[in-house]
């Protein structure tokens, strides 16, 4: 963690195409120190991986800029400068032919992962924004486990759930949570780190690469059966991480009911038998009941609760260790607010009104799901 202006300073000198965002200067600005301290992890490179036409596009953390700054939360934040995660950081998760894939799309000016799906764009600068979001990831989490600031969010793009170790889908390049949980192992010497996915869409890179390992406990809250059509309620992890994979898969229309109910009678149970000493959240918004890439209804009002709910269970269990990553969230309106209001938690300031209201259409009933869910994991 550094200074605001050296923040400031060291995002001007690393020079941007796109003009720096408003929020960003006014962390040069003295701060006052706030209930809780929380710290942001944002980055020029971020903003470099880019495609207008794609939904995951640089546009998305412009808007959560501008929200950010409208409601003076910019001030209340502590910069936590990213780094590029070095080779080996990256080879914890990513097969080193791989990684040079990536290096090479990148090299020779981009394209799509996969020509043929055409979902995982690549820009010249994305090898080195996916090395970023994986470096940030690293850093806030270690900030956040040394107690430099009490929580935090990294404010990542490209995303990582979906990275596999040797592919990149859904828009994902690396796994940027996986690769933090492992710097935690690795540079703090943490036993258990458990990692929360509450993207609409099935963590299935974060699944994948953890079902073997009792040492990361992976959820994920998604929409089930649909894209990409893995994260079905029976896979609870392999050998002796069995229990340790605690997949929440609903049909459509799920709603904010369904993912507070899922956190306090199947997660919550599961994370206090588990007893993590840290937990990352990967913070995706598009189970909003807006979000033009799902079909769950999810409003803001549930995503603050949700965090919340994060935020106690962190408390109770590891000293209130909890580290966001941004998901996904393609309605832009719905994301800002839902960011914004994840950043209101966070710092235990006041929440904003949740002005874009629940969904129209009532949530469908999960209380059946519910109960397979229960036992399934014996809780
Ligand atoms: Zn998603």
């Amino acid at each position: 963690m550094q200074g605001r202006r050296e923040f400031i300073q060291r995002l001007l000198a690393l020079g941007t195409s796109v003009s720096l965002p408003l929020g960003i200067a006014s962390c040069a600005q003295p701060t006052v120190r706030s209930a809780q301290q929380t710290g942001v992890v944002l980055d020029p490179l971020f903003f470099k991986h880019d495609m207008a036409e794609h939904p995951e596009n640089a546009q998305r953390l412009v808007a959560i800029d501008r929200e950010l700054e409208a409601r003076g939360l910019w001030s209340k934040l502590s910069p936590v400068a990213a780094r590029l995660a070095t080779r080996e950081e990256l080879e914890w998760v990513h097969s080193p032919g791989y990684i040079d894939e990536i290096a090479s799309i990148s090299e020779y000016g981009g394209g799509y992962f996969n020509p043929y799906v055409g979902d995982t764009y690549l820009t010249e600068d994305t090898f080195a924004a996916a090395k970023m979001a994986a470096g940030g990831a690293i850093q806030l989490n270690l900030a956040v486990y040394d107690r430099l600031v009490d929580n935090g969010f990294a404010l990542l793009r490209p995303p990582g759930h979906h990275a596999l170790e040797d592919k990149a889908m859904g828009f994902c390049l690396f796994n940027s949570d996986v690769i933090a949980a492992k710097a935690l192992q690795k540079y703090r010497g943490v036993e258990r780190v458990a990692i929360i996915d509450f993207d609409v869409h099935h963590g299935n890179g974060t699944q994948d690469l953890t079902e073997s390992d009792p040492s990361i406990m992976a959820v994920s809250i998604h929409q089930h059966p649909y894209w990409p059509m893995t994260g079905a309620a029976e896979l609870i992890g392999k050998g002796d991480a069995a229990g340790t994979n605690v997949n929440c898969p609903f049909g459509s229309g799920a709603g904010d009911q369904a993912y507070l109910n899922v956190f306090d009678e199947v997660i919550l149970p599961k994370l206090r038998a588990f007893q993590p000493q840290h937990i990352i959240a990967f913070a995706g918004y598009d189970a909003h009941w807006q979000d033009p890439l799902a079909e769950h209804r999810m409003s803001v009002t549930g995503f603050n609760r949700l965090v919340d709910k994060l935020k106690q269970a962190a408390s109770e269990l590891c000293g209130g260790r909890l580290a966001l990553s941004l998901g996904g969230g393609y309605e832009l309106e719905p994301l800002v607010h839902s960011v914004a209001g994840s950043f209101e938690v966070l710092l235990g300031s006041e929440l904003s009104k949740d002005v874009i209201g629940p969904s129209p259409r009532p949530e469908n009933d999960y209380s059946r799901q519910l109960e397979i869910l229960k036992r399934i994991h014996r809780v």
